[in-house]
């Protein structure tokens, strides 16, 4: 009997022990600076994508770490499709959409879009010996495009559902592209610079398809964040500071 009260006392020290460990960490936590969790879609190069050691990096990755610093929060980033960022920020699963995102009229009715850092351009992709000359030859061909994406709408609007075949990202439409699943890519210009570079006999059609303006998007329901967001980028751009990212990487031409 003598040993089974030893056995209790000991077992309640260790969980008294682990009870004010706990403590002791929660009281930390407390103390940490408050999360900026940010939701993107990192198969977007050069805004963003995994890089050698697992981590998301890029243009927005650096812009968002820049304006939580200012903020004195910690960036967390969440990597999603592209086509469910909005319901995600929309549902508080994520505060706030960084992902080369076009600022458009449709997606004003959802969210609230922070100042422009970006312009964006809709190219299209094709294979070096592809008859596509131009934007007026995808009339009846097969496109490629990321679901979701204004290159989807655009086109889904343009040639009709029945030519656009909807991929979760660039990589895989280009993959598509590559085994000839879709005669052409239509995406921003960036990632479509990064993904000819990254793969044998394609090229991009001179001539431009859309031009648009990348803003970062935030729950309506958020007011504050969007006005302490755009207060910290407006600083960011006038300091510099978001040029010295594009340029990092994006080459001038
Ligand atoms: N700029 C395009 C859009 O907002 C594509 C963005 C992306 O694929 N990350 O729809």
């Amino acid at each position: 009997m003598k040993k089974f009260f030893a056995l209790v006392l000991a077992l309640l020290m260790v969980v008294s022990l682990a009870a004010c460990g706990g403590a002791e960490k929660t009281a930390t936590a407390n103390e940490e600076k408050p999360e900026l969790v940010m939701g993107t879609n990192a198969a977007f190069p050069p805004y963003e994508f995994v890089d050698d050691n697992g981590e998301i990096v890029g243009i927005d990755a650096e812009i968002a770490k820049a304006v939580a610093d200012k903020l004195g929060m910690k960036l967390t980033i969440k990597d999603m499709e592209f086509d469910s960022l909005l319901t995600a920020v929309q549902s508080g699963a994520v505060d706030i959409v960084f992902a080369g995102l076009t600022v458009n009229e449709e997606r004003k009715q959802s969210v609230d879009f922070s100042i422009t850092y970006a312009t964006g351009v809709q190219v299209v992709i094709v294979p070096e010996d592809s008859k596509i000359k131009t934007v007026d030859d995808l009339e009846g061909k097969m496109i490629g495009v990321q679901a979701g994406t204004t290159g989807d709408i655009y086109c889904t609007d343009d040639y009709g559902q029945d030519n656009v075949k909807q991929f979760n990202n660039g990589a895989l439409a280009v993959a598509a592209l590559q085994n000839g699943q879709v005669d052409c890519v239509v995406i921003d210009n960036e990632p479509a610079k990064s993904f000819v570079e990254a793969n044998d006999g394609l090229k991009i059609l001179d001539t431009e398809y859309v031009t648009e303006d990348y803003a970062a998007a935030i729950s309506k329901d958020n007011k504050e964040l969007t006005d302490k967001v755009n207060k910290a980028m407006e600083e960011l751009k006038a300091d510099g500071t978001i040029d010295e990212i594009l340029a990092k990487y994006i080459k001038a031409e």
